[in-house]
């Protein structure tokens, strides 16, 4: 089984300004955003093999910093870079202006964050996009940023769903090629995602 190991927590932020004021070293990032208990929590422990490395959602909602994990470099194929955790939007109890405040937040991550590579879009396997996931993307596409569509709790579906859901999904070759549909509980094609975040080194 494919992970990155020796993943340790290096810091939080309150915002964007707060990252580019320290002086935090000049190695990559590759970035998770997505929806409250869209997985993504569960996504970075299971691409660090540990269990409690992201907080999954005892408290969902709770988390409204910027967590930069550090992604060592001890295989020669890996380099070194920040696993950056965004906090999850969409979250029902938080009130519209909160919930604008982390759009706001996010997008501003997006488009001046140092370094950043690479952006993870986790949605559930079963959701359709909405304006949030359209406008995160429309945004990298425009703006030449890496995107990948990371589509979680794979497992939950069945054969003949999968089989529907990946026939809707080749209806737009620009999205299916940025697609990826994982689990984290099974570690299905946790392999492949790793194989297209490490490509962004070469
Ligand atoms: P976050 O709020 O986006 O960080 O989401 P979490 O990682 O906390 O996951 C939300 C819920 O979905 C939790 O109950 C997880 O156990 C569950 N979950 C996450 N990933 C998977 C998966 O791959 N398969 C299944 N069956 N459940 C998952």
């Amino acid at each position: 089984m494919q992970f990155f190991p020796n993943v340790k927590f290096y810091k939080s932020f309150r915002n964007v300004s707060q990252i580019q004021q320290e002086k935090i070293p000049p190695i990559p990032a590759v970035a998770i955003v997505g929806r409250s208990n869209s997985g993504k929590s569960s996504l970075i422990n299971a691409l660090c093999n540990q269990k409690k490395l992201a907080l999954t959602s005892a408290t969902p909602g709770k988390t409204r910093t910027i967590n930069y994990f550090y992604v060592p470099s001890n295989k020669p194929q890996y380099k070194e870079f920040f696993l950056v955790d965004l906090p999850g939007y969409g979250f029902a109890q938080l009130s519209k202006a909160e919930n604008e405040q982390l759009h706001y937040m996010i997008d501003q991550y997006i488009a001046n964050a140092p370094f950043l590579k690479m952006i993870l879009l986790i949605m559930d396997s079963r959701r359709k996009l909405e304006k949030e996931e359209y406008s995160i993307l429309n945004y990298c596409l425009d703006h030449d940023k890496n995107i990948l569509l990371v589509r979680s709790k794979w497992d939950k579906l069945k054969q003949t769903e999968k089989e529907h859901i990946l026939k809707e999904w080749k209806n737009d070759p620009i999205l299916f090629e940025r697609t990826i549909p994982v689990s984290s509980l099974k570690k299905i094609h946790i392999d492949v995602l790793i194989k297209r975040i490490i490509e962004i080194f070469y």
